[in-house]
């Protein structure tokens, strides 16, 4: 297999790269001190063209493929994962429009999402309902030309900013089949009903607009109904399938920059009158980090080539993202460790990428849900 990338590849990494060393790095330490979420950031980054970069042509995106996606955000994650992650979700389920939505939606939405002038977020987990998808219990009732819906949601990203949220809910509330119950519907969130409060001071990537979100009485018209009645299950493994590589692209992006970390201070840090970088015991953390980065990347490129050929192979998906965030967060425990008492120490580079990485073995399918997958394609 030939994992080579192509110039035009190669050309959107450096741009990436350059794009958020200048934007991000000067403004990372702020934004997560703050939890602010950057408007104009966003619009820079559709206006550089970054985010979205999977939408089709007809639709005003590059119609690049997700593996060129996974790229952008390897190298935003490698300067910020808080802003990388702030400024790419805003196309958070733009994947499930491509996929399912009608021609109506895709044209109404996804050249606004690409363009900076409409921001979008996914929301399935709920108070009681996390892993288990199916025990989601947020309801559309039709009632004549309209979905009425009330439910709780949380942890959404986006929530407070988003101007659509994808919801999954139940329609067919007494269908036999669990997995028979739920579609994906459109919420504008201008909508009456719709209310969003923001989950400040997380562990974690701050500069990402996370949030509770209420649905009351919500009243949308039917056809904003996403993809076909009873199947929103289905179609959120389909997602999954998308973003998770997506996910496993952020940890390989954080790791590398942990690594990064570890050799400028290993360098400059001197004890037993010789820098950290003398001792073996270090150089053999660094040389770890680099091997573990290499085999969690070609885990997500070969794991994105499939989705990218139009057959997912779930298992590997689930491999790639289980294995990135592990990775992750093992690079990152090793980069504070490195920096002694300074790696404590809020300010620190580490520090941030040390608590943002715990996320990437809970979103999308905490690590125990990915292994379940890659088990029962083994033992089913
Ligand atoms: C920053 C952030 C952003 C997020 N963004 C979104 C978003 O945009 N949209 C959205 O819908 N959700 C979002 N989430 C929610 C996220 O997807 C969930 O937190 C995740 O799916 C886990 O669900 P839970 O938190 O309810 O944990 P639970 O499902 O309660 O799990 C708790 C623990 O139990 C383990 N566990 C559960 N079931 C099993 C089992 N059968 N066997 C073994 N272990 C098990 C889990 O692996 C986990 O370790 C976000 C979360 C965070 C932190």
């Amino acid at each position: 297999m030939d994992f080579t990338l192509s110039k035009e590849q190669r050309d959107i990494i450096r741009a990436a790269r350059k794009f958020a060393e200048g934007e991000f790095a000067d403004r990372a330490l702020e934004f997560d001190q703050e939890d602010r979420f950057d408007l104009d950031l966003w619009r820079a980054s559709c206006d550089m063209g970054f985010v979205g970069i999977f939408i089709d042509e007809a639709y005003g995106g590059a119609g690049m493929g997700f593996l060129e996606h996974c790229l952008i955000t390897e190298e935003f994650w490698a300067v910020d994962p808080g802003i990388g992650q702030a400024v790419l979700s805003a196309s958070f389920g733009a994947e499930i429009l491509l996929l399912f939505g009608t021609e109506a939606q895709k044209q109404e939405i996804l050249p606004r999402v690409v363009s900076g002038k409409a921001m979008i977020g996914t929301a399935i987990t709920e108070p009681d309902a996390g892993s288990d998808v199916t025990s989601a219990r947020t309801l559309a009732r039709a009632d004549g030309s309209q979905w009425v819906i009330n439910g709780t949601k949380m942890f959404i990203t986006n929530g407070t900013v988003a101007d659509y949220i994808l919801l999954f809910c139940q329609t067919d509330p007494d269908n036999p089949s669990r997995h028979k119950r739920y579609s994906f519907i459109l919420v504008p969130t201008d909508t009456p009903g719709y209310g969003a409060k923001k989950l400040a001071r997380k562990m974690g990537i701050r500069a990402s607009d996370t949030a509770e979100v209420t649905l009351t009485d919500v009243r949308v018209p039917k056809a904003n109904l996403v993809g076909n009645p009873g199947e929103g299950f289905y179609e959120l493994m389909a997602f999954f399938n998308r973003t998770r590589p997506q996910v496993a692209a952020q940890g390989v992006g954080l790791a590398r920059a942990a690594m990064a970390e570890s050799i400028r201070h290993a360098k400059e840090r001197h004890q037993f009158g010789v820098p950290l970088a003398s001792f073996q015991i270090t150089q053999f953390k660094i040389a770890e980090m680099a091997t573990l980065i290499r085999a969690a990347r070609n885990l997500y490129y070969e794991a994105v080539w499939t989705v990218d050929q139009g057959k997912p192979d779930h298992a590997l998906i689930a491999m790639a993202k289980w294995y990135a965030g592990k990775i992750a967060t093992q690079c990152a425990d090793e980069a504070v460790q490195l920096h002694g008492g300074y790696g404590f120490i809020e300010e620190q580079k580490v520090n941030r990428l040390y608590r943002a990485a715990k996320v990437l073995e809970i979103y999308e399918g905490a690590k125990e849900v990915e292994k379940m997958i890659i088990a029962r394609s083994l033992l089913d």
